[in-house]
């Protein structure tokens, strides 16, 4: 097993290596925080778009779509909250004159704890065997529970620290916990600051006349202010979702870790308007299915986890993480938040407008509670991207690379080459090729050595390898070879279109999901 920070590196040159993910305006040195998708990232970016889309809104009935502007009226982020609360705590070390936030020290002070728990457990399970009760372990086992203890008492005064606002606490914590600047060691720490993460900018082109205005720091705000157009428009009765992908931007203090923090990012997120008491139940469902949708993938289970959430933003009355075993570690992929009516009341406060439905069957009207799902696209293409890449030993011992991202999002569905660049072989693949794109995408590979190509195709994450030779030109047969397996068998070309449709299909994912 590779060191997390080994694993991470790994992943970000095989990303810049294949055309997935470059850092921004590279040639000028990269922005820091930014990255752009080459052509093969574009690619898994849109397929793992269309995964959450079909799951999100062509499955479901009774949820919609949305594309609303980055641009909103100021005054959105007055009702929602953000120009006041919107902010981090930041603190800076004076030696290294690194900037972290105050908060994520301390839990990844709490963290180790977590570690140390895990690796008693991984120890008692080689102990007892088979006869290892983890339930019992944990209840018993008295290292677990003296940090389990301490985990609980840092928790509970997170909690009371941020339920009070109280910065100065913060710090006093930090300096209590004796916690260094992993660049500088130092304990040297400035206080704690509030820190606002929203981008301003300026609307209008006339000097003096120009007002300040936001970029959206969540793809939220532009589905509650469109509440009533889709619901009146789309004659919508609650439940009902609309669901949007988009683009949101977060002046982050700490932007660091690739793609999983930055600072311009795209978000998936679904907004389900239930009847006001109700909204407990529709948040226990949708945690439960999206995390069958995320496991649908195939990835592995043992890569998520559940985290809810002690301290609860100003506008939910519950929240859980979907966490993911990302190269640094679990972290959080998903939000399931209940926010209550928060935003609609917010808004017909600040916009004098009423966002009501009114209700046929309890005779009323009243403002829809909210229960969110909101995934970092850029987020779970790392997930999926970091999962799918592996190193194997071969039999002969020999060593390959192969990014087995799940089929349905692989950018490439299918590989076609001739074995050689003569005799006809290249007009046979393109031929080929010519049939199977009007279904999937392909890619047609001449050069270098079959082997060298198989291993390339491998790397880039193409499910399927086809490779035509002269006994194609005598009775229209061909190889394919399997990513995984590296099987190879001979099929009739006529066959080619459902043995790939079979594997790529988004079918099987969305049934499991
Ligand atoms: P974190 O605690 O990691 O900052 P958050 O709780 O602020 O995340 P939310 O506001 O719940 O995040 O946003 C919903 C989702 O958007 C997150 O689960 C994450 O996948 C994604 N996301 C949030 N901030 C970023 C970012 N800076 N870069 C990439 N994705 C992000």
């Amino acid at each position: 097993m590779k060191k997390s920070e080994d694993k991470l590196k790994d992943v970000i040159s095989h990303a810049k290596e294949y055309g997935y993910v470059f850092p921004s305006s590279e040639i000028y040195d990269g922005l820091s925080a930014t990255y752009d998708y080459g052509q093969l990232g574009v690619e898994l970016k849109n397929n793992i778009k269309r995964y959450w889309w079909t799951a999100m809104v062509q499955m479901n009935d009774e949820i919609v779509g949305l594309d609303a502007a980055i641009f909103m009226h100021p005054k959105t982020w007055e009702a929602s909250g953000h120009t006041e609360a919107f902010n981090d705590p930041m603190i800076d070390n004076k030696d290294s004159k690194k900037r972290y936030r105050a908060d994520v020290l301390i839990e990844e002070h709490i963290e180790k704890y977590r570690e140390k728990i895990g690796k008693d457990v991984q120890k008692g399970k080689k102990r007892f065997g088979d006869d290892f009760d983890e339930a019992q372990f944990l209840a018993t086992n008295p290292n677990v529970k003296r940090n389990q203890e301490k985990i609980d008492l840092l928790e509970g005064r997170l909690e009371e620290i941020f339920k009070n606002d109280d910065l100065a606490a913060l710090k006093d914590m930090i300096d209590e916990l004796g916690i260094a600047c992993p660049i500088s060691g130092s304990k040297n720490w400035t206080d704690v600051r509030q820190f606002n993460l929203m981008f301003s900018t300026e609307l209008g082109s006339v000097a003096g006349d120009a007002s300040k205005i936001y970029l959206r720091p969540e793809t939220a705000q532009g589905i509650f202010v469109n509440f009533l157009n889709v619901q009146k428009t789309g004659r919508m009765k609650i439940p009902f979702g609309i669901a949007q992908i988009g683009k949101a931007f977060r002046n982050e203090i700490v932007a660091r870790q690739f793609i999983f923090r930055m600072r311009e990012f795209e978000q998936m997120e679904m907004q389900y308007f239930v009847r006001p008491g109700e909204e407990l139940k529709w948040y226990e469902h949708w945690k439960e299915k999206r995390k069958r949708w995320h496991k649908a993938l195939g990835l592995g289970d043992e890569f998520y986890r559940d985290h809810d959430h002690i301290q609860l933003a100003h506008y939910a009355n519950a929240a859980s993480d979907i966490e993911f075993d990302f190269p640094m570690g679990f972290k959080e992929l998903e939000g399931i938040h209940s926010r209550t009516d928060f935003d609609l009341k917010a808004h017909e406060k600040h916009s004098g407008k009423k966002l009501q439905f009114f209700d046929p069957e309890l005779k009323k009207s009243y403002n829809p509670y909210v229960v969110e799902t909101s995934v970092g696209l850029d987020r779970l293409f790392l997930a999926v991207f970091s999962a799918s890449l592996k190193s194997e030993t071969l039999e002969d011992g020999s060593e390959r690379v192969v990014l087995s991202l799940p089929p349905a999002l692989a950018p490439y569905k299918v590989a076609v080459m001739p074995l050689t660049k003569k005799d006809g072989l290249p007009d046979k693949a393109m031929e080929i090729i010519d049939d199977l794109k009007f279904d999937f995408s392909c890619q047609y590979d001449d050069k270098d050595s079959i082997g060298k190509r198989y291993r390339r195709q491998d790397a880039i994450g193409t499910p399927f390898h086809v490779t035509v030779d002269h006994q194609t030109l005598e009775d229209n047969t061909v190889t394919i070879r399997d990513r995984d397996t590296m099987k190879q068998d001979r099929v009739a070309i006529s066959d080619l279109h459902d043995i790939i449709e079979e594997k790529v299909s988004l079918k099987k994912l969305l049934q499991k999901g």
